[in-house]
């Protein structure tokens, strides 16, 4: 089935369909019932829609089609499941889910691809093709919670694509999933974590939910951070920090450094004292990740002594740093890494 992208009804926020009822001639309060009916009561079709007058059901049905994304790929490991989803137009794109002790978290993809091209990640291996929209987001969580027959408690968008280059249906995508009448996911329990887009994080922070923001930094200077991620030639660390400290100035709020530990290229105890000194004053923590080896890039994991080092460091100057718990490692379960051995890239 061929969706156009405002067509499907899971692209509609609460105040889109306020408006669509609106529109037509009847009543706001529709967009409460049929949020409820889609995402309490996660009705498949139309016919399953009671308390909603035939007539604008025939237009929503027209208009609007309440389709799903298939599942065509699952990976089970005990903590951590891996979905592969085929879209529409024959594309892949995958999450994952983390079971914690404090609840389910999914990591969702944001778009079909990657532009970004960091060195080290699988993703970026394939160019943008396109970005996802609202609706294949929104989609990714609703199967997944279908398949599980639980709640997901927590969203994060770090999985294939960089969410920051598709900001308008990112935003929308908040606001459906933390919609009170909806799924209701707290912005707390959201996070979004960017390679670095200066100009959306300025953007970001005039956002009013209190979503997360995570930051992919890597790299300690603008030497190193330039070979691994090319996105620092257009933002360097001079422009993102003090981007990073407008965003905290103006939320109130906390960001997470995430800083992948690969072996002999940013893992020295140099680098520990360089990162300790260029994030100091900022209100952050540090989410030191063990790389997760893909088969095709080259880079190492750096070892637990050695990130151990890097840790205390750290720590030693006052930086609110942990180490990143792993997932799936076995089931290939880093950004974009499923998806290219379907694709055998
Ligand atoms: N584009 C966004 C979100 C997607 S990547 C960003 O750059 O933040 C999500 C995180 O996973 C990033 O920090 C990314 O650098 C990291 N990552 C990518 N490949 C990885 C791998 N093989 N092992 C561990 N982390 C990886």
């Amino acid at each position: 089935m061929v969706c156009d992208k405002m067509k499907n009804i899971y692209g509609l926020s609460y105040e889109d369909l306020e408006k669509v009822f609106l529109d037509i001639g009847s009543k706001k309060f529709h967009a409460e019932q049929l949020f409820r009916w889609l995402y309490e009561k996660r009705v498949e079709s139309y016919e399953e829609v009671t308390n909603i007058k035939k007539e604008v059901l025939d237009y929503l049905k027209k208009e609007y089609i309440i389709n799903r994304l298939s599942i065509v790929d699952v990976q089970e490991d005990i903590d951590v499941s891996k979905y592969l989803f085929e879209l529409d137009d024959g594309e892949h794109i995958e999450a994952v889910l983390m079971r914690h002790d404090y609840g389910n978290s999914v990591c969702i993809s944001s778009q079909v691809g990657c532009n970004m091209g960091c060195k080290f990640c699988e993703s970026g291996r394939r160019k943008k093709v396109r970005n996802l929209e609202t609706y294949e987001m929104v989609l990714q969580l609703l199967m997944i919670e279908k398949l599980l027959g639980k709640r997901i408690s927590h969203v994060v968008v770090m999985g294939i694509g960089e969410p920051f280059d598709n900001y308008d249906n990112l935003i929308k995508f908040f606001s459906i999933i933390n919609h009170p009448k909806g799924m209701a996911i707290g912005a707390r329990h959201i996070t979004v974590s960017t390679c670095g887009l200066v100009p959306k994080i300025l953007e970001f922070s005039e956002f009013p939910l209190q979503i997360n923001l995570a930051i992919s930094l890597h790299a300690p200077n603008n030497e190193l951070r330039n070979e691994i991620m090319p996105i620092n030639k257009v933002y360097p660390l001079e422009k993102l920090i003090p981007a990073i400290k407008v965003y905290l100035e103006r939320t109130n709020r906390r960001v997470t450094f995430e800083y992948i530990m690969l072996k002999d290229i940013n893992d020295s105890l140099e680098c520990a004292n360089e990162l300790a000194k260029l994030i100091q004053n900022i209100n952050c923590y540090v989410n030191l990740i063990p790389y997760n080896e893909t088969n095709n890039l080259g880079y190492k994991r750096t070892n637990t002594i050695q990130i151990m080092r890097f840790y205390d460091i750290l720590k030693k100057n006052n930086v609110n740093v942990t180490i990143r718990r792993e997932f799936g490692g076995k089931i290939s379960a880093a950004c974009g890494q499923l998806r290219s051995k379907k694709e055998d890239l």
